[in-house]
């Protein structure tokens, strides 16, 4: 992609008249909020400051070496993957990309299981033998027939019956939510799908890669342009009254935006125990889940998601929380119904954007933010280029 000159709407740029501080003030350098800023400054040529309240740019995908030197993803194990050209092609300007497929084993009954449930996970845990044929025979002979898959626990045991339901989604799901899959939209269990075969990747999508030196690096180079400011450790309210700009891009919670005006908004936190251990391996996979066992739901080994090679490890175990940093928003009729109120707010203000996981309340994955904020940024342009073809009122072309 040229960053330079190629898309440089210049001409729009010129027809602002008496233009001074920032075009845009982008809350949050996640996903959302930096994809949004480099389309601004490289495409539109627009100046634009990023304010983050955390030290750091990345969001919850940023990523850092520990005291051992292993590369950690502090908010949990991220692992990319998309079945979309155009995002992994956008992504891939800021990046290499380093093949990898993801693996996730599940501790159940004494085993370490394929997860997602596949041919190996039914023949392992019942001791059977069947064959990819069969074992459609199979699951259709303990699934349960419903009319409709509502719930978390319906779109489960529709599939793959009560036991295999108990024993790999019941607790794990109770667990990571505080609420029972019944209490759960359908959505939440559903992205984890079942599989006749033998394939024990976690993802099926048609690109699936890690940045080559990590998230941070691709974030740096997202954000490396003369129009965008990066201003970390601030919280937007200091600073939206003091700073000049025009428009805004929010991707923080969106409550939290409108002060909680309706109610808040239901988040699901996670605390993280990072422990860095004086061995090679930890595990055989990259990650395995506890959904009967222990505190934590999982516990992660990153060197397998990054491939780097380091004479200690370092791993992270995941413990599930109602409070702390809104990492999950919670898929649920209700708070559907709350976002909504609030969307409707939201959609009221002609000169903030919301964008991103928390800002649209969607369990979305950073595939489908970055696919969020490309969208967002298209329609901006076509505004913005509307916006700079009507001659203003007391604009010199007016006033000729
Ligand atoms: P965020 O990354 O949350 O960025 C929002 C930013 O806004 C934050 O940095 C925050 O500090 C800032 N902010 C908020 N309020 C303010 C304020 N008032 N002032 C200033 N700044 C503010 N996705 C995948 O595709 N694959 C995975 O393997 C994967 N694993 C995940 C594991 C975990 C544990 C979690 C929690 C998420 C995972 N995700 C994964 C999802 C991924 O993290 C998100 O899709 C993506 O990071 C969302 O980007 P965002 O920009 O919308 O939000
Ligand atoms: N899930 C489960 N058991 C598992 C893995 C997942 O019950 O072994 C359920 C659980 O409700 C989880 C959801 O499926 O929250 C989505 O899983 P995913 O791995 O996509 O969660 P994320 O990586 O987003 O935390």
């Amino acid at each position: 992609m040229d960053k330079t000159s190629e898309n440089f709407n210049t001409a729009a740029l010129q027809t602002i008249p008496g233009r001074s501080g920032f075009d845009y003030l982008v809350v949050g350098a996640g996903f959302a909020g930096s994809v949004l800023a480099e389309r601004l400054a490289n495409v539109l040529g627009l100046r634009v400051l990023v304010v983050d309240k955390r030290p750091h740019i990345g969001g919850n995908a940023f990523d850092r070496h520990d005291d051992a030197g292993v590369l950690i993803h502090p908010y949990g194990p991220h692992i990319f993957h998309t079945n979309s050209a155009e995002i992994f092609e956008y992504l891939g300007a800021f990046t290499r990309w380093r093949p990898y497929q993801h693996r996730v084993l599940a501790s159940v009954d004494g085993q370490l299981l394929p997860m997602p449930i596949n041919l190996d996970t039914v023949n392992r845990l019942y001791g059977l033998s069947l064959t990819a044929f069969e074992m459609d025979e199979w699951l259709a002979s303990v699934a349960e027939k419903k009319e409709h898959a509502k719930t978390s626990e319906d779109v489960v045991v529709m599939k793959v019956g009560r036991d295999l339901y108990n024993k790999f989604f019941r607790g794990y799901t109770r667990k990571q939510w505080g609420l029972d899959p019944s209490e759960l939209d359908a959505s939440v269990t559903a992205r984890v799908p079942t599989r006749t075969n033998r394939d024990d990747r976690y993802f099926a999508d048609t690109f699936q890669a890690m940045p080559a030196n990590g998230y941070t690096r691709m974030f740096e180079r997202m954000l490396r342009h003369p129009n965008i400011k990066v201003m970390l450790n601030t919280d937007y309210r200091e600073v939206v009254e003091v700073i000049p700009w025009q428009r805004m891009i929010y991707t923080g919670p969106i409550d939290e935006f409108f002060n909680h005006r309706y109610g808040r908004l239901p988040y699901r936190s996670l605390e993280f125990d990072h422990v860095n251990l004086p061995q090679e391996r930890f595990q055989d996979v990259g990650t395995v889940n506890y959904p009967n066992d222990y505190a934590y739901t999982r516990i992660t080994e990153f060197k397998h998601i990054t491939g780097q090679r380091h004479p200690t490890t370092s791993i992270v175990y995941e413990y599930p929380r109602a409070e702390g940093d809104p990492y999950y928003p919670v898929p649920r009729p209700e708070n559907a119904a709350l976002y909504q109120r609030y969307q409707a707010e939201a959609e009221r203000l002609s000169d903030v954007t919301f964008v991103g996981r928390l800002a649209t309340y969607r369990y979305y994955n950073m595939d489908q933010v970055v696919g969020q904020a490309l969208a967002a940024f298209k329609r901006i342009a076509k505004a913005h280029e509307a916006r700079a073809q009507t001659p203003r009122v007391g604009s010199p072309a007016l006033a000729d």
